[in-house]
């Protein structure tokens, strides 16, 4: 098969420590442009917008939208009106009707829009799957604390309306839960801190249960220095899982079974090829959805003032 002329939009942060390395060793892909209104790629057509790059060059066939969430569904429907695929970024969009209109959008002209969730790819993710798949889970316990100022440093989108706060991680976190629980949950309560001179929140706690009544809590906080914490332990019948490192690792009662080197974003990759040759699109808005459900129930509570 020949490769596919792929394009991609927002040069920054995770297009230079992640994209970029994953197209360049894959086959499957010829990188041919990059559209940013500052941010540039070595040895390809740079465009400073979307718009340009596509009547620019009508043989791109996919493009990858790298731009903060906000902005992400005006430049997905240019490249589906133009017949592109489309390779979202988490979280997928600022709203669920937004995605939801791309998936449609998708659907009638027979692209594929893949709503990528790189977490789901972390080493131990369907270790932990198949784990739970067989015992009866008592508790689940979500800790996912770091410290914003070594991981967000100066990224103003990330706290204004639609940025997320704290659930740009914390849905990272959401997407492998997920993956891995056997039922669906929902969110029962919520309690979101907002710093005074912000409008997204630093910190969440969330309460979730399911069918059966699960006992599931997920704790997402920003302020956090010192030992850095993306960890999720389940307490079952069969032992203690805690899969920690974000993904990474997979213990039982304290005896790590499943530990690999990360490949989160060549997965991505080879997933979005992949579902671009069968024509199908990948859009579970779950991981979302649950950071909407934690808005519209939570309780706010104002903290200290948040300053870079
Ligand atoms: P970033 O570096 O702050 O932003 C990416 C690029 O988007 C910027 O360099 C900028 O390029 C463009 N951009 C910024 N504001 C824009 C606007 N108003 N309109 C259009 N383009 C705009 O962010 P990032 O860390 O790469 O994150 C981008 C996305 O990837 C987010 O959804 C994030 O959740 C996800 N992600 C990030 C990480 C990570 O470790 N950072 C990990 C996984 C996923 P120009 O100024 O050149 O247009």
């Amino acid at each position: 098969m020949p490769p596919i002329n792929l394009a991609i939009v927002g040069i920054g942060k995770i297009v230079r420590d992640q994209h970029l390395p994953a197209v360049a060793g894959n086959d499957d892909y010829r990188l041919v442009a990059a559209a940013s209104r500052h941010g540039r790629v070595e040895g390809i057509e740079n465009f400073s917008s979307i718009d340009a790059m596509l009547s620019a060059l009508p043989s791109i066939q996919a493009v990858s939208l790298c731009m903060p969430p906000q902005y992400r569904y005006e430049a997905a429907v240019k490249a589906l009106t133009a017949g592109k695929h489309v390779f979202l970024e988490k979280p997928p969009g600022a709203t669920l009707s937004e995605v939801e209109g791309l998936a449609a959008l998708a659907a009638g002209k027979g692209l594929s829009l893949f709503a990528s969730w790189h977490s789901r790819y972390a080493p131990a993710v369907e270790a932990a799957r198949e784990f739970l798949a067989g015992t009866r889970i008592r508790s689940m316990r979500v800790a996912w604390k770091e410290d914003v100022r070594q991981w967000h440093p100066g990224q103003e989108w990330i706290w204004q309306p639609g940025g997320l706060g704290v659930f740009d991680p914390g849905i990272n976190a959401l997407s492998i839960v997920t993956r891995i629980l056997p039922n669906p949950v929902f969110v029962t309560a919520a309690m979101l801190e907002f710093p005074e001179n912000r409008d997204a929140p630093i910190a969440a706690s969330i309460t979730f249960s399911d069918a059966e009544g699960l006992d599931l809590a997920a704790e997402f906080d920003w302020r956090q220095t010192g030992r850095q914490s993306w960890d999720i332990v389940a307490l079952t019948d069969a032992g203690e899982m805690l899969l920690s490192e974000g993904g990474a690792r997979l213990s039982i009662d304290g005896r790590v079974v499943h530990e690999q080197p990360e490949q989160e974003y060549p997965m991505l990759y080879r997933r979005f090829v992949a579902i671009i040759r069968a024509g199908e699109s990948d859009v579970d808005l779950a991981p979302l959805r649950h950071v909407a459900d934690a808005f519209m129930l939570g309780r706010r509570r104002q903290v200290d003032a948040f300053h870079d």
